[in-house]
């Protein structure tokens, strides 16, 4: 799941950065108004979480840009003002979800997830397919009952390929949500990350679409 976390000031920044990491998400940061709204409107975010103050531009108008451009990702708008006024405004805007400082990383990163979730138009913990199911409070995946232990980054990719379960996914939007597109990734670290997860899950758990990429088979290996 990629993250754009927006806040100016650097030390909320980098708590944001390390509770929404430790969670599983790939998280980028971003600290004024001007860029946020520009990797908002041009990157494909699973989740954003939008302080409001910032320099430049100012988190209401970035948000309301973003939808008046059609863009729909999930927003988390962070204000300091804890007023009423700025929470409807916030709503109005096109905010999902709205959180007043100082709050706890803990609370965050619940409705970070509960959002992804209703995104993703499945409103429990637990997602399962076959004989597979993945805890996203917990971070952990079961086949048939029993555990499976898995990396982060496989955690990852399971995640994404159960939440969009529905189409194939291609290579390319994997790597993207897996490590972001600032770090220099090759398919071939992908497909390494995709056999090692078969290995695990066992057979036909993750399809291939040879040419265009990867999908959750939703009935493979239920024997
Ligand atoms: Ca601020």
């Amino acid at each position: 799941m990629r993250v754009l976390a927006v806040e100016d000031d650097p030390r909320i920044a980098a708590d944001l950065a390390a509770a929404l990491g430790e969670t599983g998400f790939r998280v980028e940061s971003c600290g004024d108004g001007e860029a946020a709204w520009f990797l908002g409107d041009t990157e494909d975010y699973d989740l954003v979480v939008l302080d409001l103050g910032l320099p430049r531009l100012d988190g209401l108008t970035v948000l309301k840009r973003w939808r008046a451009n059609g863009r729909e990702m999930p927003v988390i708008v962070l204000t300091a003002r804890s007023t009423w006024t700025e929470r409807v405004e916030g709503i109005d805007a096109g905010a999902d979800d709205y959180l007043p400082k100082p709050f706890r990383m803990e609370e965050l990163v619940a409705r970070a997830r509960a959002l992804i979730r209703r995104a993703a138009g499945r409103g429990s913990a637990v997602l399962s397919a076959g004989p597979i199911a993945l805890d996203t409070n917990h971070m952990s995946v079961r086949r048939q009952g029993r555990p499976v232990r898995t990396t982060a980054l496989e955690y990852r990719l399971l995640a994404y390929l159960m939440l969009n379960r529905d189409r194939v996914v291609p290579p390319t939007e994997l790597l993207e949500h897996l490590y972001g597109d600032d770090d220099l990734h090759e398919i071939n670290a992908l497909e390494a990350v995709v056999a090692r997860l078969r290995r695990k899950l066992g057979p036909g758990v993750i399809g291939t679409r040879r040419g265009f990429g990867y999908f959750l088979d939703c009935t493979g290996g239920a024997a």
